[in-house]
């Protein structure tokens, strides 16, 4: 028997420009819409020659760059940058990079109301989110306000062939961890589960060829349209299980961000498998595969990704008190969440096991 449809939906005004070139050529012009005349620049130091070529394209209406961006937003960096932004006399901020140079804008954005322009260039999806993250004495604070979604997303697959490999395969995969989840969320909707499940498709199909020919531009374009639609869903729903996970080893253990979610996703979605059969469908189909979480697997270890949660480095002590942590928060999750399930996700995980719904 069928469940009558039931959802509400919501969008958010976000607009979005997608073309090869258009951080230097359409950039300038986004900020001419929202009305701007004096922007802050933000990225981190790595990508400081791509964010300088943004600069130069607004000529005079950026005021200035600020190159600080780090991983996970440290307070200090955000205060410094708000600090800077005030000094200038900023009227909007640009951030140029991957979530991290994202993240600082939001969290300008955050304290100052300044409209944000994103201009990504990993597979990330903060820049469609309405998601800001901040880090203070060791523990990242996370919380949701209008006010730090871009108000325009630049998308240049051009910015994305210095990607490298790696890099690549696990931020697509962090991307698709995001429609995955969003298709068994309590706030999905139909709209939601199709871009979903067209990002999975998109990105699965494009990571092979992103990692054969990483300078292939059409395979880049790809893979970033399918981040845009996975960015999409993480923005339009709440996360489960899976993404808390992510976040408790990356903010207490300090494990990488998109390793990681590379590594969990296939056992937490065995964890789920039984509770979300529909997700499970639509993503079956997607990834034309009967065996989801295998799948998975098999796609991120194909293209050399890490194996297991050992090979980031997370010491065996740690997961009895990831897995505690984890099922003490309260948030959204189809299979109910409990500290000794966890452990055993976590176990498979931290060992590499092939990913099975009945040993997680
Ligand atoms: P990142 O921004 O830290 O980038 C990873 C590394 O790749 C950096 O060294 C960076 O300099 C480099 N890099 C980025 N783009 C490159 C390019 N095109 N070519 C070469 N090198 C490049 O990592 P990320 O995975 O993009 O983002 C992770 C951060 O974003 C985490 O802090 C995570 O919590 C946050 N995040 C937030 C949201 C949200 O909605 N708020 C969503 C996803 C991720």
């Amino acid at each position: 028997m069928s469940t009558p449809l039931d959802f509400s939906y919501e969008t958010r005004p976000a607009r979005v420009v997608f073309r090869p070139g258009a951080s230097v050529s359409a950039t300038p012009g986004e900020a001419a819409r929202l009305g701007l005349r004096r922007v802050l620049v933000v990225c981190g130091s790595r990508g400081e020659a791509t964010a300088r070529a943004v600069a130069d394209a607004l000529g005079d209406v950026c005021a200035g760059l600020h190159a600080e961006a780090r991983m996970h937003v440290p307070v200090e960096v955000a205060d410094r940058a708000v600090e800077v932004a005030r000094e200038i006399g900023a009227d909007g901020c640009v951030a140029v990079g991957g979530g991290s140079a994202i993240g600082l804008g939001k969290a300008i954005a955050l304290r100052t109301g300044l409209p944000l322009i994103a201009v990504p260039s990993t597979y990330s999806g903060s820049e469609m989110t309405p998601v800001w993250g901040l880090t203070e004495h060791g523990a990242k604070r996370t919380g949701r306000d209008a006010a730090v979604q871009p108000r325009s997303v630049v998308y240049d697959p051009e910015l994305t062939l210095t990607l490298p490999v790696p890099l690549s395969v696990t931020s697509g995969i962090n991307a698709l961890a995001h429609a995955a989840e969003a298709l068994y969320a309590p706030d999905a909707s139909p709209l939601v589960s199709l871009m979903a499940e067209e990002g999975v498709r998109a990105m699965a199909g494009a990571l092979p060829q992103v990692a054969a020919a990483p300078d292939d531009l059409d395979a880049r374009s790809r893979a970033l349209y399918a981040a845009w639609l996975c960015g999409a869903c993480l923005g339009a729903t709440t996360m489960g299980l899976h993404h808390k996970l992510c976040h408790v080893l990356g903010g207490t253990f300090g494990l990488p961000h998109a390793e990681t979610h590379t590594v969990v996703l296939p056992y937490a979605l065995a964890y789920n498998a039984s509770a979300a059969p529909e997700a499970i469908t639509a993503l079956s189909r997607a990834l034309e595969t009967d065996d989801v979480p295998h799948a998975l697997r098999a796609l991120a270890l194909g293209l050399g990704a890490p194996r297991s949660l050992a090979e980031l480095g997370l010491k065996e002590p740690d997961l009895t008190v990831a897995a505690v942590q984890a099922a003490a928060q309260s948030y959204p999750n189809p299979r109910e969440v409990t500290a000794n399930g966890v452990l055993g996700l976590l176990t498979a995980a931290y060992e590499g096991w092939e990913p099975r719904s009945d040993t997680v």
